[in-house]
């Protein structure tokens, strides 16, 4: 008999409800669950059938959570391993699909809601807006991964685009320290949000690169946090606006004739 499927199932970015609906439904079938306790808000295995094993993988190394994956995978259909926010993202995708791929388990990835998308809801922000920024980096500054040559934080904030920056909120001096570098001035907006979506616990500081620091030293946040710099940030309550040209009335595209 072949091996059951592993499914690398995004579990969203902290409250159960963002779990997608195909997520839902592996969760409710799966014979087992390994879920990433540090980072996973529990809430999301309450849909797990009764006899579903589940484990938690914070106390496991590399090789013993491929191992348990492939074991489970001997003794049934569908496997989940939920991965926090998008697997795609700062996960352990890769490192987790090479040792299924040598034992021949089939594996497939069910995309979820990134925390940097979960932060940009939570705040009302928007990563993009016409002639202000096109383009979103998502990084993260050296802690003890290093950063591949010509990603420092200073080489991509030159770029003067939307920077989500993830695992950072205990460097924040880094971050500073890059934007400075940069050119990006004292009163830059920068946001962090903290546990972005978890019910009860979302908290949002709105400051400036010469603030941030100190305003999450003072509010205590010190975990799972997103650092997002950006030229769009507070255009919410801007006067002006250059607005998208897609619903401009004088753009014609091929769903609306333009009428000015
Ligand atoms: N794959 C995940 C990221 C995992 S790395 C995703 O797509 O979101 C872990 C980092 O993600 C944390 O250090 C923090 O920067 C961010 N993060 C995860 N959950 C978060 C949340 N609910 N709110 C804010 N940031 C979060």
């Amino acid at each position: 008999m072949g091996l059951g499927t592993v499914w690398f199932v995004g579990a969203g970015p902290g409250d159960p409800d963002l779990v997608t609906v195909k997520g839902r439904d592996l969760i409710a079938r799966a014979g087992a669950i390994l879920f990433a306790g540090s980072l996973v808000n529990e809430a999301a295995t309450r849909w797990a059938p009764p006899g579903c094993v589940i484990a938690d993988s914070k106390d496991m190394t590399l090789e013993q959570m491929s191992a348990w994956l492939i074991a489970n995978a001997a003794r049934c259909d569908t496997v989940v391993r939920l991965q926090t926010g998008d697997p795609a993202l700062y996960g352990t995708l890769i490192e987790l699909v090479q040792p299924l791929d040598a034992a021949g388990a089939p594996v497939a990835v069910v995309p979820g809601v990134s925390s940097a998308m979960a932060s940009a809801a939570a705040a009302v922000e928007s990563f993009t807006l016409p002639e202000v920024t096109q383009t979103t980096i998502f990084t993260r500054v050296e802690g003890r991964t290093p950063m591949p040559d010509g990603e420092d934080l200073a080489a991509l904030a030159a770029h003067r685009t939307t920077l989500c920056i993830f695992l950072s909120i205990t460097l924040l001096h880094k971050v500073e320290a890059g934007l400075r570098q940069a050119g990006w001035p004292d009163d830059a907006p920068v946001l962090v949000v903290h546990k972005a979506s978890w019910p009860g616990e979302e908290r949002i500081v709105r400051g400036t690169l010469a603030t941030i620091k100190q305003q999450c030293r003072d509010a205590g946040i010190v975990s799972q946090a997103m650092v997002i710099a950006s030229p769009t940030l507070g255009a919410r309550h801007w006067p002006e606006l250059t607005r998208s040209r897609l619903y401009d009335p004088g753009f014609t595209h091929r769903f609306r004739k333009a009428t000015t």
